[in-house]
């Protein structure tokens, strides 16, 4: 009798843990995200994403700073390059210097400044009218899409190329594939 009212405890007992082991409080999944890619202060401007090839098959953002400083530009008109194994590694993101000030950019213009105003500039080196991004580039566009995406609550409706906005420049190139990045962003 004894034996069997231990027997009855226990494995209340273990029910009781299996219970709350499996209703634990999980943590929320952690985002995809590299170190820079989170402002220490979020503006709430961010209302889309601009994309840019930088239509020069070398470059990363230190030399993309000195071309723009020389057209008079304040610095970096972009916020985030991502580089081809020219200036930096296949796929690397460069965080630009605006972004830890969540400042406007000066890549997309438009008459009324929305995009400039409103966009966070992400530029790929290279000339995508001669041949698409590679898979590395492109892998790591998708992270950092994604990651903005859901920081900034900015929807795929609102993932833009720079021509597809002003419809003046191929830019970002005749091969580089929107909606091949929307779907890679879907399936993260
Ligand atoms: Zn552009």
């Amino acid at each position: 009798m004894l034996a069997t009212l231990w027997l009855v405890a226990l494995s209340s007992l273990v029910a009781a843990v299996v219970f709350a082991w499996r209703h634990e409080k999980r943590p929320p999944e952690v985002l995809y995200q590299e170190p820079g890619w989170m402002p220490a202060a979020k503006s709430d401007r961010w209302k889309c994403i601009v994309i840019h090839h930088s239509a020069s098959e070398e470059g990363g953002a230190e030399r993309f700073d000195e071309w723009h400083r020389k057209k008079g530009w304040d610095e970096l008109g972009y916020h985030f390059v991502i580089g081809n194994g020219s200036d930096t590694a296949d796929g690397q993101v460069e965080v630009g210097s605006r972004w830890a000030k969540q400042k406007w950019g000066a890549h997309c213009k438009t008459d009324d400044e929305f995009y400039n105003q409103h966009g966070i500039g992400i530029c790929l080196v290279g000339n995508f009218n001669g041949h698409p991004p590679d898979t590395k580039q492109m892998q790591s566009l998708a992270r950092l899409v994604g990651f903005l995406s859901r920081e900034f609550k900015i929807p795929p409706s609102h993932i833009y190329t720079h021509g597809g906005v002003t419809g003046k420049t191929q830019c970002p190139g005749k091969q580089f594939d929107v909606e091949l990045l929307k779907r890679m962003v879907a399936a993260k």
